[in-house]
């Protein structure tokens, strides 16, 4: 599974050469003055005692790249570099606007891959060119839209980030005028815009604008520490901090993008995690830890970089409602299906988890709960927020317990425990239109058709397959032909 690791940020800028060891002076009076320094600090200083020499650079680079034009895995958003003058002279031909393009695609491909397969980015990454093809196309969408494009990406907060950003750097230019817009291209000015860090910008800027700015994800920090063999936490801001300026050592300067985008590559593909395949590497002669594992039989290369322990995953208990509302007016279709019918989906806060997205009324337990418990917290939500009372149980059609689903989050394990309420309420959906408490709460009704197009987190989609198959397989009968009065 290759996955791109979360970015590693830092404020850290290109080193020149000259820098690098005017940076190597000053670790080593740093050294004389503090003797007593962290342990961690220590070991990365003695890892990193010599930055790669000029002969290294110039080899790493070299060999990278080359392995890198034959290697490289076709995917919709890189573009083949240029190899005659011809198509160099192009490339440097290029206009404001198609530079400013290549941003655009090269800024969606890292968002929509950081924490995510690349297999998986692909049929995402061409659905949203096809719909959004230019910034400008992206800038005039709603973030319904976006939500819904993204849906089972995850980490929601990226495509926020991406309407966000395409908003701010389009500025309310229509795209008409798209040539004279512009897409900031310096490290500093890409970091304003929303969501993008030190890597995104680093990405942007050197494989759109062809500047020498490093990147460094998850993938470059396992090939540079075994690279250099560094045993210190890769975790550590000093050790981050570190593999940015080896980064920016490494960076070649006539091809910044190509470069980086073959050091990540190398990580994704050949210094994988475990089972690194250093016998294809192109880069095995100036690997340190290659080095060391082949003159002694305790060191290994996967020893680097230093294993972490993961903060461990909190569990949390959630009673999730979901509430289908019959509006029994409606005919039925061919197969004697009810029309009309909807569900309440309740938008969550614009802060936090899954921010300003939907889902179905859910109350945070304090702990594991049982139905009584759980039932008695929802039952106070939905009359607080929709002045719905369930002990009325004449407007109550069916309520069943479904089942529970473990929804898995980075730092979080969701237990989700799963009803159906079908209510019948007089008016219809219009009765929550009357009720509903206005001012802190954003909620709608949708039918199954619409339900689809809202953008449904992999968490609430679940939630619905477990209905829906309920539904199916376990519901007797066609609750619409009861006759209740409605309240
Ligand atoms: S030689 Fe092995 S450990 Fe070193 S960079 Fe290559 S694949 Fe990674």
């Amino acid at each position: 599974m290759l996955l791109r690791p979360r970015p590693f940020n830092s404020s850290v800028k290109v080193m020149e050469e000259k820098e690098v060891r005017k940076s190597k002076t000053k670790m080593k009076q740093v050294r004389k003055r503090e003797p007593a320094a962290a342990q961690n600090t220590n070991k990365l200083e003695e890892d990193m005692e010599d930055y790669f020499s000029k002969e290294e650079t110039h080899n790493i680079r070299a060999s990278l790249l080359c392995w890198y034009q034959k290697n490289q895995r076709v995917v919709p958003w890189r573009i083949t570099s240029p190899n005659t003058s011809q198509e160099k002279e192009e490339v440097e031909a290029k206009d404001q606007y198609q530079l400013a393009q290549r941003a655009y695609e090269v800024w969606v491909s890292e968002m929509m891959l950081q924490q995510t397969r690349v297999a998986t980015v692909i049929e995402y990454y061409k659905r949203w060119m096809e719909k959004w093809p230019t910034i400008h196309h992206l800038a005039a969408a709603s973030q319904e839209e976006v939500n819904h494009m993204w849906a089972g990406l995850g980490y929601y907060r990226r495509a926020r980030f991406l309407l966000e950003g395409a908003k701010m750097v389009v500025g309310g230019q229509s795209q008409s005028q798209g040539a004279q817009f512009l897409f900031p291209t310096t490290v500093s000015a890409l970091c304003k815009v929303p969501g993008v860090g030190q890597y995104t910008a680093g990405a942007i800027a050197s494989i759109a604008f062809n500047q020498a700015v490093p990147v460094v994800d998850g993938n470059v920090v396992r090939v540079l520490a075994r690279l250099k063999a560094i045993s210190a936490n890769p975790k550590d801001a000093t050790t981050i901090k570190s593999f940015w300026k080896l980064a920016g050592q490494l960076v070649d300067l006539h091809c910044p993008g190509d470069f980086n985008q073959a050091l990540m590559e190398l990580g994704a593909t050949i210094c994988t995690p475990s089972t690194p395949s250093c016998s294809t590497c192109p880069i095995s002669g100036q690997c340190r830890a290659f080095s060391l594992c082949r003159t002694n039989t305790s060191v290994c290369v996967t020893d680097y970089p230093t294993k972490v322990p993961k903060t461990k995953q909190r569990l949390e208990f959630c009673a999730v409602c979901v509430v289908e509302i019959l509006n029994n007016q409606g005919p039925k279709t061919q197969q004697g299906a009810q029309r009309d019918n909807v569900f309440l989906v309740v938008k969550r806060p614009e802060e936090g988890l899954l921010a300003g997205l939907w889902e179905f009324p859910s109350v945070l337990m304090d702990g594991e709960a049982d139905l009584t418990m759980r039932r008695e917290a929802m039952d106070c939500y939905l009359k607080t927020s929709f002045k719905l009372d369930t002990k009325k149980k004449h407007c109550i059609l069916s309520r069943n317990y479904v089942g529970e689903c473990l929804h898995i989050f980075s730092h979080i394990r969701l237990r989700m425990y799963v009803e159906l309420l079908v209510l019948q309420l007089k008016g219809g959906e219009s009765f929550l239109y009357d009720k509903a408490e206005k001012d802190s709460l954003q909620w709608r009704c949708v039918d199954s058709n619409s339900i689809e197009s809202i953008g449904l987190t992999s968490g609430v989609r679940k939630v619905y397959n477990m209905i829906h198959e309920f539904k199916q397989t376990q519901l007797p009968l066609d609750l619409t032909s009861r006759k209740r009065k409605p309240i």
